[in-house]
């Protein structure tokens, strides 16, 4: 199925017209404008068409991209790579002062701006080794996918459009952003879209591989919880409050929540630490623990419940030894929160996400993710994250894989389509 760029369209008063491939407009940001794919718009084809016959050239960019290592943080050297490589394909390029790099493609009216963004962040350490393994048509290297797959993606669409020279009533911003990962916590996101924001109309993060498409931002909530005390010998100490044990109680509490499968949502404690030796009673109890929903009302709701096993299992704690001198206390130390919000499938991004997709001959099925769209969601600026095309495997593992498969250009491809579609190419003219 494909999309014609010369339609009858039906405005929103309803008047059906007839328009020319290519008009520009100031466009309402409804959720009845007709989605118009530009598949065979004659520079927007010409483009798909690069995107396929160079697949080789994106598969290059993921590879080399992935050997420059971007720990949390550390995410600078690989930036600045991608703003050599932004350059190169004629786009100037700034460096914000948080580190995300954003190339602007300028507009040749007042369309919408649409950003197209991939993390350049990792969560891996400092040190991995990221030499990336071929072995036939199969890349094995730490980030491969999550995010090298999504860089790529972006210079490939910038690059595909650079040279079919596709004209765009919108400016484009193709960015490589910070902090996706756990613990940079959407800081390029919040960065990017703070107050006042920069002007951006639509936002598409192109993360990982596949081809879904995320229109949910799955909300969570991160804590650092410590249970502290004097701690002593654990035979001579005998008969105080034991920070391990407090936090034991707690975990054990937790383990018992009972949550929704719908709207999903989950908790895990990932890291428990302290202690000093068997026979100490140790000063700390330590946890992190992760929170996480669909839903920013069951998120809440298992917050609160959390809160309230964390105290009570201080109080147990404490309660068993009545003579002791000394109490545990509790300290709970947010580590990041990330706002849970969804964008309607019915929404305009998303059903241009979804005709493109057809267009290219597959349904991509929608779900919910953490992603950098949950900040532009969270805001109500309409944000959807695409997968990258191809197939991986193992995403926040050293041993992840990627492979490209006979259709892996199709990531590009879509992301291409989506850009253009929004960023008003053969879009109808039509006043609000
Ligand atoms: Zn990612």
């Amino acid at each position: 199925m494909s999309f014609s760029h010369s339609i009858a369209a039906q405005d929103a008063r309803g008047t059906v017209r007839l328009v020319p491939a290519v008009v520009l407009l100031a466009v309402p940001l409804s959720a009845q404008q007709p989605v118009v794919v530009p598949r065979e718009h004659p520079a927007v084809k010409a483009a798909l068409e690069s995107i396929q016959r160079d697949n080789a050239w994106t598969l290059d960019q993921q590879v080399s991209i992935c050997e420059i290592p971007a720990p949390p943080f550390k995410e600078e050297k690989r930036g600045l790579e991608m703003k050599r490589r932004f350059e190169a394909l004629g786009l100037p390029v700034t460096i914000d002062s948080i580190g995300n790099v954003i190339a602007e493609r300028k507009g040749t009216g007042n369309g919408p701006t649409v950003a197209i963004a991939g993390h350049l962040d990792t969560v891996f350490p400092e040190g991995t080794n990221v030499a990336v393994k071929k072995d036939g048509g199969k890349f094995t290297a730490p980030g491969i996918g999550d995010d090298c797959r999504g860089l790529a993606t972006v210079l490939t669409v910038a690059r595909s459009m650079q040279n079919a020279k596709v004209q765009t009533p919108g400016t484009i911003l193709f960015i490589a952003n910070v902090g996706e990962e756990g613990p940079g916590n959407l800081r390029g996101m919040r960065y990017l879209f703070r107050k006042p924001p920069q002007k951006i109309d639509y936002f598409i993060s192109v993360d990982g591989t596949g081809l879904g498409l995320t229109t949910g931002a799955v909300g969570s909530q991160r804590y650092l919880v410590r249970y502290e005390g004097r701690g002593g010998h654990s035979y001579g100490a005998f008969g105080m409050a034991n920070p391990i044990h407090a936090m034991g109680r707690a975990i054990a509490k937790i383990a018992e929540f009972q949550v929704p499968a719908t709207p999903r949502t989950t908790f895990n404690v990932g890291i428990v630490s302290g202690g000093t030796s068997v026979n100490t009673i140790s000063p700390l109890g330590a946890m992190e623990v992760d929170m996480r929903s669909e839903s920013p009302e069951e998120l809440a709701k298992l917050d609160a419940k959390f809160k309230v096993a964390l105290a009570a299992a201080l109080r147990e704690e404490n309660a068993r030894w009545p003579n002791a001198r000394d109490t545990v206390a509790l300290k709970i130390i947010d580590m990041g929160i990330r706002p849970a919000a969804q964008v309607n499938d019915t929404s305009f991004i998303a059903r241009t996400a979804l005709a493109a997709g057809k267009s290219l001959g597959f349904t991509a099925p929608t779900g919910a993710s953490s992603t950098d769209s949950n900040i532009p969601m969270s805001l109500g600026i309409p944000a959807i994250t695409i997968d990258g095309g191809g197939e991986g495997r193992g995403a926040h593992s050293i041993t992840e894989s990627y492979e490209d498969g006979k259709e892996g250009y199709k990531g590009p491809q879509w992301a291409l389509l989506i850009v253009s579609a929004l960023s008003g190419v053969g879009r109808v003219s039509y006043t609000p």
